[in-house]
């Protein structure tokens, strides 16, 4: 049978689609409706190996062109995704199930903001000069090599461009793996950077599980790894580049706090709540899932959300009212009705939701557990998907405790209206990606990635360019050689 949004092929590999049907099978599901979309296969190794070998002898070409040029190719493959933004915003829908209100406005043009940022970048990658008397340094930014992407399936198509932007404006090839779960997305960033201009086997794609993924990441011929995942898949992924002293980025999990003064709008706090915890059904890496909430306004909280929760509207994904979309697949789902289980044995109280929603697909309720205490389950654990869990606070050193007592550092927001409050609070908390009274704003000009367990470097903004090149430092004599004998 042959879907819509079937793929000329499941790979793409030195400018072409490639298929190898004795790889293992990757069904695609539309998690809308739990209907089969797209049948494809896992990369076999030498299809692996074909690809590392093209990104191999892409790269020096590439590396050796201008980076004005480099950019020019990135910058238009920006402007192609912006024209295609409604087909590109309609498979990632398909893809993940997230809702075309949402994808419409945060995926292919989030991807497209990367490369125009990162395109203008390249021309502007230099090294300095150090002068030593007669003589003189200079230091040269270097690519690194051929890069590995592995991406995970909430934002396939921004995690393909967030890697892929960076890694090429730096003079890097990259293979690219998506995530099995949503693996439609990136070959489309591949064709676009194709017609706009991109040499062939500067950016690939390969399909698998996490095996082809390791696969990857273990050959010799890749100098970095750069991962989306979770955690337990973080800890695995740079061992296993350490072993080859590869450089690494590490983009992984949080439990992040959102805490909440009894100074706030509370509105904006109730909607920052929402957007932190809803949003894409609540499958993001950022999410603010601990709510502290000061004591003297939680229950005008609590009011104040489940009148908000009424406007919430499930539905067909693609129809551009619907604003809450299902769960990416049904594993994802049980996983999250799991810690919804435990969150009521362990005594949270549930204030909303809990359940799943009737019909085909993998839908499930934004939920919200209130009284939650900070031994519980739900409140340690990294659940990924729409569960909200309040905590009552009294003072700001009490908050700021707590907020910090985990083994996560991604993110975290403060919502007052006293401004010493917000710097200092924020000062303190170990998080790498802070927001004062808004919560979960990644635009492509500010660096992203985590502290403690979240996470290794940065994407994003100007220091991501450290994190794909590397400096060679040139010494230059202008007289004679000293020598002792
Ligand atoms: P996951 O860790 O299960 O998988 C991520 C990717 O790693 C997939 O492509 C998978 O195939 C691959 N993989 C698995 N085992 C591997 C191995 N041994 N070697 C190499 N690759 C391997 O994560 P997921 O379930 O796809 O995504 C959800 C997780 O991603 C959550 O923890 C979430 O917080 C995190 N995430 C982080 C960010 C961020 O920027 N910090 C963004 C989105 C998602």
């Amino acid at each position: 049978m042959t879907y819509p949004t079937q793929p000329e092929a499941s790979h793409f590999i030195d400018g072409q689609y490639v298929e190898d049907a004795s790889g293992t099978a990757l069904p695609v599901i539309y998690p809308a409706t739990g209907e089969k979309i797209a049948d494809l296969h896992a990369a076999t190794p030498a299809l692996v190996d074909r690809a590392l070998e093209a990104a191999r002898r892409a790269q020096p070409a590439w590396a050796a062109m201008t980076g004005t040029e480099r950019g020019r190719i990135l910058r238009r493959a920006a402007d192609i995704m912006r024209a295609r933004n409604r087909e590109l915003s309609e498979l990632e829908t398909r893809d993940t199930g997230k809702p075309l209100q949402e994808t419409l406005v945060a995926d292919a043009t989030s991807g497209a903001d990367a490369l125009e940022y990162f395109g203008g970048l390249a021309a502007t990658l230099s090294g300095e000069h150090i002068q030593l008397g007669e003589d003189f340094v200079y230091t040269r930014r270097e690519a690194l090599g051929v890069a590995v992407g592995i991406g995970a399936w909430n934002y396939p198509t921004q995690i393909a461009c967030w890697k892929a932007a960076p890694a090429l404006a730096c003079g890097n090839t990259m293979v690219f793996k998506p995530s099995e779960t949503t693996p439609l997305c990136a070959l489309k960033v591949a064709e676009i950077l194709k017609e706009a201009g991109l040499p062939d086997g500067v950016f690939n794609v390969v399909q698998g599980y996490g095996e082809v993924g390791a696969g990857l990441v273990s050959d010799v011929r890749v100098a970095k790894v750069s991962l989306t995942g979770s955690v337990p898949t973080g800890r695995k992924v740079y061992a296993a580049a350490a072993e080859g002293m590869k450089s690494v980025t590490m983009e992984l999990g949080g439990k992040s706090p959102l805490v909440i003064f009894d100074d706030a709008s509370l509105e904006d706090a109730v909607s920052a709540a929402i957007n932190a915890n809803f949003y894409s059904t609540g499958q993001i890496c950022s999410n603010g899932t601990r709510v502290f909430v000061q004591d003297g306004i939680r229950e005008a909280f609590l009011t104040r959300l489940a009148e908000r929760l009424k406007a919430v509207k499930t539905g067909d994904p693609l129809d551009e009212t619907t604003n809450f979309g299902p769960m990416v697949s049904e594993r994802q789902r049980e996983i999250v009705e799991g810690f919804i289980a435990k969150g009521q044995q362990e005594g949270a109280r549930l204030v909303a939701g809990g359940g799943r929603l009737e019909g085909e697909g993998f839908w499930i309720e934004p939920t919200v557990f209130a009284d939650v205490e900070d031994h519980m389950t739900i409140a340690r654990e990294e659940i990924f998907g729409p569960v909200m869990s309040v905590f009552g606070f009294a003072t700001e050193e009490e908050a700021l405790e707590r907020a910090n007592a985990t083994i996560y550092g991604l993110s975290a927001g403060v919502f007052t209206r006293d401004i010493a409050r917000a710097h200092r609070f924020v000062a303190a908390l170990q998080a790498g990606s802070c927001w004062i009274n808004t919560y979960n704003l990644t635009p492509v000009e500010a660096p992203f990635g985590g502290m403690k367990m979240s996470g290794v470097g940065r994407e994003n903004g100007r220091v991501a360019i450290e994190h794909w090149s590397q400096l060679k430092t040139v010494y230059v004599a202008t007289g004679a050689v000293e020598a002792p004998f």
